[in-house]
């Protein structure tokens, strides 16, 4: 069907409105501000910037830890401390080795477990009230439009397109069909966050692939209202050991907020050999060792949520320029994962994409010329400083925690070199093991992990509490490029991991007539990104639904 879509034209096009986005719309608007006060010329406006997001409210995606470094919004909003929504400093800083059944304290804190001066946050409520000030400013904000594809121009990129609103399952037009708008912008920024889907295209069409593919974990997250004097606000806690087995690379966290709330959660890489690894149940398990138990007894679940995080580093850094676009903040691989730390480096990264773009309004030149300046600007940033010192950190990781405590060691005294500097690594999904033709494959979910209702939960009960809501009547956005692959190939060789690793049970191998089929029930989907990453064979494609469609992280 040809389609007639509407233009509209914009100086600047942010695509994700998170904290990298928003800095960048933020500190572009403040600088056009002071621009326009000095009377300089080219006149500029806030008005031209547009901001998509794709959550059905500013920071309804929004899900991290949290523990914020607050240099970056210092940076950004100097008063910040008295209208942000920064919850509790942090009093504590904990490193704890879980074993079965009991735990042991580091007697000292090792340097990344300690985060004195950082605050405990709920990252959802950081962004709300950032993207009041980004409106405030003037920028148009745009909720429940997601970018749904790019509009090329020669090498690089002049604007998005986004999604058509008001398609059946069939993808036939409803009464209330309105193609996606066609908006070009001299600058777009992709600010999509984690595996982010034009991201990801951009990349691979454009060719602009670091040394090491991006590698990625699944962090997998509750919030809780537990009884008072289970926690003190402040209290931050990141446990090692059970119930993650030694060959993997994973941890927990136990974080106090305010008011008897606890942000409790587990980050795993997407790099395990065991296709039938189920993070959600190791998750609901770990939530039974009796220090993690003794916080939440007589608790109530708020709030659950899973996403993805880039855990690459700098030699996963795509090249982050294009004629008419930068990558910026998880999308450009701007996250620390030694520390677990990405909201600053996405800030700082945004504010550097502003600078970089303002001077390429004002002369005029959105070309690689001008916007190329980005890398520049943060090489001579902390940015540089922070990620340089672990560029070989995660690889470490990828044959187990014993290897990679040894090879951080090394690098720990060598400013990050280590014993091999850049070291290479693996895809993710290259890392499976193909199982035996007599293995056990537990597709009955009946077998699968239930729960108890009160401590722990199976993945229906935790995805009700996501709020996650998708418009059953639209096409699926789970687009599985070959089905067949997954009822032959797929079910002999790995057992279709999508049954285990999707932390929403989106995926089901069912049997209809004998036969297997996938079912995908989309309307689950919590836009972890996970199936694009971790399927083995590479064949399912995570595109934006329908705008506003996905989970509620209120208070995350
Ligand atoms: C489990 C977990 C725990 C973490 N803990 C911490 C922590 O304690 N401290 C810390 O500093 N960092 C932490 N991080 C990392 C931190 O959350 C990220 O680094 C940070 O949020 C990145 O910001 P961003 O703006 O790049 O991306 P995001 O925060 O992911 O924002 C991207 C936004 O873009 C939107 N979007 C994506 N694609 C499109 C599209 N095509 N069209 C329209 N909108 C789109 C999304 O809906 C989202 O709102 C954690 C991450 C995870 C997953
Ligand atoms: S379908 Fe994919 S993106 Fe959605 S929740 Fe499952 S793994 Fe995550």
């Amino acid at each position: 069907m040809s389609v007639q879509r509407e233009q509209l034209e914009a100086d600047v096009l942010i695509v994700g409105a998170g904290p990298a986005g928003l800095s960048c719309a933020l500190h572009l608007a403040n600088l056009i501000k002071k621009h326009n006060e000095s009377r300089a010329k080219p006149e500029l406006s806030a008005e031209n910037i547009y901001v998509l997001e794709k959550g059905r409210d500013i920071g309804a995606h929004q899900l991290s830890g949290a523990i914020m470094n607050p240099k970056g919004l210092a940076e950004l909003v100097p008063d910040f401390a008295k209208s942000a929504p920064l919850d509790t400093p942090v009093t504590d800083s904990a490193a704890l080795l879980f074993i079965e059944g009991s735990s042991f304290r580091f007697p000292i804190t090792p340097p990344p477990f300690q985060n004195k001066g950082n605050y405990v946050v709920s990252l959802n409520k950081i962004v709300k009230w950032l993207g009041g000030l980004v409106e405030a400013a003037g920028v148009n904000v745009f909720k429940e439009f997601g970018g749904a594809e790019l509009v090329y121009e020669g090498q690089g990129v002049a604007g998005v397109i986004t999604e058509d609103k008001g398609l059946d399952k069939n993808g036939k037009p409803k009464d209330n069909y309105t193609p996606g708008y066609e908006l070009h912008a001299k600058v777009t920024v992709l600010a999509e966050g984690t595996r982010g889907s034009l991201t990801k295209k951009l990349v691979a069409d454009r060719k602009l692939d670091n040394i090491n593919p991006q590698s990625y974990g699944i962090g997998i997250k509750e919030l809780w209202d537990v009884q008072p004097g289970r926690i003190k606000p402040g209290y931050v806690a990141h446990t090692l050991g059970w119930p993650v087995s030694t060959d993997m690379y994973g941890g927990g966290w136990i974080y106090g907020l305010s008011n008897n709330r606890v942000s409790i959660g587990l980050v795993l890489a997407l790099e395990y050999a065991d296709p039938l690894f189920d993070p959600h149940a190791v998750f609901q398990k770990w939530k039974t060792h009796p220090f993690v138990k003794k916080i939440l007894d007589g608790g109530k679940l708020v709030r659950y949520g899973a996403k993805s995080l880039p855990y690459g580093g700098w030699y996963a850094m795509p090249r982050n320029t294009v004629d008419g676009a930068l990558i910026i903040g998880d999308s450009g691989s701007f996250l620390d994962s030694q520390r677990l730390k990405g909201i600053h480096l996405a800030m700082k990264s945004g504010m550097l994409a502003a600078e970089t773009i303002f001077e390429a309004l004002k002369t005029g030149d959105t070309t690689t010329k001008t916007l190329g300046k980005f890398q520049k600007r943060v090489e001579q940033s902390y940015v540089r400083d922070e990620l340089w010192k672990v560029r070989n950190f995660h690889q470490s990781f990828q044959h187990g925690m014993f290897r990679g405590f040894v090879q951080t060691a090394f690098q720990q005294i060598s400013g990050g070199r280590g014993l091999v500097d850049p070291m290479r690594a693996d895809a993710g999904y290259k890392h499976y093991r193909k199982l035996d033709p007599a293995e056990k494959r537990n597709t009955n979910p009946e077998e699968r992990f239930k729960g108890d209702g009160k401590l722990t939960f199976d993945r229906l009960t935790d995805v009700y509490h996501s709020d996650t809501r998708h418009n059953e009547d639209q096409p699926c956005h789970l687009h599985v490029l070959d089905t067949n692959i997954c009822i032959t190939k797929c079910v002999e060789e790995y057992g279709n991991p999508c049954q285990y690793f999707c932390p929403a049970a989106v995926y089901e191998m069912a049997k209809e007539k004998d036969a297997l089929k996938l079912k995908i029930n989309f309307a689950n989907c919590v836009h972890c990104k996970t199936c694009d990453i971790a399927d083995p064979y590479q064949i399912i494609d995570w595109v934006v639904p329908e705008g506003g469609g996905g989970p509620n992280y209120e208070g995350m």
